[in-house]
């Protein structure tokens, strides 16, 4: 079979993953991390009126064109207080930040430039107040009806204080797609114990079920199953029935019992690739009953990398994610050390560590040896640097990264 480039493995997984799950309405305190489904308008302005920045006293300042002007404080408004009456000219309110400022006044003055000159409240300003000094007015941070929530965002907890303070309690996010995890292969055990002859533990399920929570899916453990045609049968079915994606690891290269091969190519319309990229090689991808399912490779470190070019964005996509956010960042680092390899007509995702130099820009090195089956340089690692068919990189020279975790 010969190599499918990674461009066309990508175009072929992604032309068929299309739509996005229904919506559902959550709690505004439960929206945090979620795709927002609908825009969200402000019914209310923020601030709801005009408001004193400070703790001080609101003034015409008219009244303070000449200075030093004596004026009178006629009361004091706290915050949650109504607005005092009136100002008239001469006097002056003292007012509290937050508290709402009377008519009449339209500037405060700071009580650290005032003169406090007698009990009855007669005060002394020595500069002039500009209109508009130190008064939050109505709506200057929201209007009704702005926007204040776009759909496709991903909410935050500034979109939390923002949607709080215009009075909305809930919001419609996109339901999170399932997204179905099934281990395979008669070598595999899961839980504690002595592990018999040949045998290793599932480490790829725990692996994978946290890259599609952490993409924005909601994790749905399939389980582990033999190498047996009836058990992946069954386990596929359930999955595909109960689930938006599933997504199997092992069984898919060209051993004797790769049988998650012959079972998918019975349910759906599969496609068998060679990827030209190392590692993660062999791939699959294919509807059954119209749900993607994605035959990652077994090697665990083949499964992570494949799950990152392959599924993670087409999960993303079925979040309601724009298209500009189905991918990791991908910036350019300075492999210090230099990433060396040998031309082999493939790309190459090296796991490597990332961090921001002294000068501010990133550097990566090499997490450790980079076999597929090396856990160890992955769980270092929070970049794959890619390197092109070739020699690879000179030290000090540049290289892309895809950046899988965080700096
Ligand atoms: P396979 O593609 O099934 O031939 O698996 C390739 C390699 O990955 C073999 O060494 C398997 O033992 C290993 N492998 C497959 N599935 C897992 C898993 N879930 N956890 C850890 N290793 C696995
Ligand atoms: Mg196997």
């Amino acid at each position: 079979m010969g190599l499918v480039s990674l461009d066309d493995a990508r175009a072929h997984v992604l032309d068929r993953v299309w739509g996005v799950p229904p919506y559902e309405t959550v709690p505004l305190a439960e929206a945090v991390g979620r795709v927002a489904a609908t825009r969200v308008l402000a019914e209310e302005a923020v601030p709801p009126f005009d408001n004193s920045a400070m703790d001080g006293y609101a003034v015409r300042s008219a009244d303070t064109a000449r200075v030093p002007a004596v004026l009178r404080a006629v009361g004091t408004t706290l915050a949650g207080q109504a607005a005092a009456a009136e100002v008239a000219s001469g006097e002056v309110v003292r007012i509290m930040t937050g508290a709402p400022v009377p008519p009449g006044a339209d500037a405060v003055v700071p009580i650290e430039k005032v003169e406090v000159l007698d009990e009855g409240g007669a005060i002394r300003l020595t500069s002039p107040a500009i209109v508009g000094e130190h008064v939050r007015r109505a709506g200057d941070d929201i209007q009704v009806g702005d926007p204040v929530l776009m759909a496709g965002t991903v909410v935050s907890p500034g979109h939390l204080g923002v949607l709080a303070t215009v009075g909305v309690g809930e919001v419609e996010v996109v339901r999170r797609p399932r997204v179905g995890v099934l281990s395979t292969g008669d070598e595999l055990v899961t839980g504690g114990g002595p592990l018999a002859a040949g045998q290793i533990r599932d480490s790829n399920r725990i692996a994978l079920l946290a890259l599609v929570d952490a993409a924005g899916g909601e994790a749905v453990d399939l389980g582990l199953a033999p190498d047996d045609a009836e058990a992946i049968t069954k386990a596929l079915l359930h999955g595909v029935s109960t689930c938006d994606v599933v997504l199997t690891s092992g069984g898919v290269s060209m051993g004797d019992v790769d049988l998650v091969k012959e079972v998918l190519d019975l349910l759906g319309d599969m496609r068998w690739m060679q990827v030209a990229i190392r590692p993660a090689k062999p791939f699959a991808f294919g509807l059954v009953d119209r749900v993607p399912v994605f035959g990652l490779p077994g090697n665990p470190v083949s499964s992570v990398v494949s799950f990152e070019l392959f599924a993670r964005p087409a999960i993303r996509r079925l979040c309601g994610l724009p298209e500009n956010q189905l991918d990791r960042p991908y910036p350019a680092a300075i492999a210090v050390d230099g990433l060396p390899r040998r031309p082999d007509g493939k790309v190459h995702f090296v796991r490597v560590r990332v961090i921001v130099g002294a000068d501010g820009r990133l550097e990566a090195r090499s997490a450790g040896d980079q076999g597929s089956h090396h856990l160890t340089a992955l769980a270092a690692a929070n970049g794959l640097a890619v390197l092109p068919d070739g020699d690879g990189v000179e030290p000090g020279s540049p290289v892309d990264v895809l950046l899988i975790g965080d700096l």
